[in-house]
């Protein structure tokens, strides 16, 4: 790239480092013509597959809806944000690793499910009764009763 000082093009790289847990490459450079020094930030440039509606309808994946319904589940939930960035990074790569260049809305819903039962029960059954239309109401009981009593098991815990 350019020098931000002179747009010479030579420059050399003094240091390089992994930054943001090994997704950002940050470079110090120094310019051969002026010897100004300056910081460039490198991000690998990762496409997401599109989405297939049920309507069939295709979109291109959006990372603000995603955190949008994810935010809202949480609410008033005790979940930091860097726990919520890193459950979307992950919700990502699981979606890119099929390698697949169109994956089924539902496949999105699953891999945000997965990530939210893990973060928070209440979260992940505001999402999935929103999301997912359960099967029947025998499935939504059995998960809510899966969640009390794992809860009672929790008190039983904290008593003894
Ligand atoms: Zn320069």
């Amino acid at each position: 790239m350019h020098c931000p000082f002179c747009k010479a093009t030579d420059t050399k790289v003094i240091d390089s480092r992994l930054v943001a847990e090994g997704e950002q490459v940050r470079r110090r450079r120094e310019c051969l013509a002026c010897n100004e020094r300056y910081t460039t930030f490198e991000i690998a440039e990762l496409v997401m597959p599109r989405v297939v509606k049920q309507d069939g309808s295709r979109q291109p994946f959006d990372e603000q809806k995603l955190r949008a319904g994810i935010l809202r589940s949480l609410e008033k939930r005790p979940v930091s944000i860097e726990e919520i960035e890193s459950a979307i990074n992950r919700i990502k790569s699981t979606l890119r690793s099929t390698g697949e260049r169109e994956l089924k809305s539902m496949m999105v819903g699953e891999a945000v499910m997965t990530e939210l039962r893990r973060l928070d029960e209440v979260a992940y059954v505001r999402f999935a009764s929103v999301y997912r239309s359960f099967q029947d109401l025998e499935e939504f009981k059995a998960e809510i009763d899966r969640i009390s009593s794992q809860n009672q098991d929790d008190c039983e815990v904290v008593d003894g």
